[in-house]
Order: structure tokens, then sequence, then C-alpha cells
């Protein structure tokens, strides 16, 4: 039996849910078809816009207060905000994208989370 992998761990470190060593990304943010270390099959991996929901959520929770500090405190005209904090926003996005959508990947490997799919029998979710 394989050693126990974390998921939190191997998310956060973008590696195999199943090992914890292969890289799951072949490049910024698209999954690789399947592990080069142990071979674990990542063709079903769908975090879908999951971790864009997260990465945004937590931006506006960090970026907010010192986006307020300096409006109360400097009270500067808007194009100081644009400057000051798109390029931030745009920054922070695309370094959290990456672990965020490999920690999700992660999470739904370990609880063997699939896509919801509707039965045409009954119409009930299977
Ligand atoms: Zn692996």
């Amino acid at each position: 039996m394989a050693a126990y992998v974390s998921p939190i761990k191997a998310g956060l470190a973008c590696r195999c849910p199943a090992c914890g060593e292969g890289p799951v990304f072949k490049s910024f943010l698209e999954m690789a078809p399947r592990c080069p270390a142990c071979g674990a099959d990542f063709s079903k991996a769908d975090a879908a816009d999951g971790p864009a929901f997260f990465v945004m959520f937590l931006l506006a929770i960090l970026i907010m207060p010192p986006v307020l500090l300096v409006q109360i405190v400097f009270a500067p005209p808007v194009w100081v905000h644009v400057i000051l904090w798109g390029p931030l926003i745009v920054l922070l996005g695309a370094w959290l994208l990456r672990p965020f959508k490999s920690l999700m990947f992660a999470l739904q490997w370990k609880h063997n989370a699939e896509e919801v799919r509707w039965n045409d029998s009954d119409g009930s979710a299977s």
C-alpha cells in the first residue's frame, strides 16, 4: 500500500495527489494527462471555475484593506489606485491560481468527487 499523501501538501506543491511526487501541470495551468512518477490518470481532473472563484475571493479580502487605507490616508486620484492595485491583483491572481487549482484537484482526488450527471431514466442525480 502506498504511503499517505496529504491532499493539502500535494495540492499546494502542485504535485500528484496519489504519490506526492510527479507534477500535475504540463504547462502553466494545463493538467498533465497522467502522473509521470506513478502513472495516476489525471484525465478526469476538472476543477472548473472553483479555483478562480476562491482566488478572487481571497484577493478581495487581502486587497481591500490596503486599498481603503490608501484612500483614507492619501485620498489619491483613481488612476493611482488603478496603477497600484491593478498589476498587483493580476500578479497575485496568476501566482495563486496554480496552487489553488492543484489543491482543488487533490481534494477531488482524495474524496473521489465526480461531476454530477443526470440519469435520463428517472431524472435524479446519480
Ligand atoms: Zn503520482
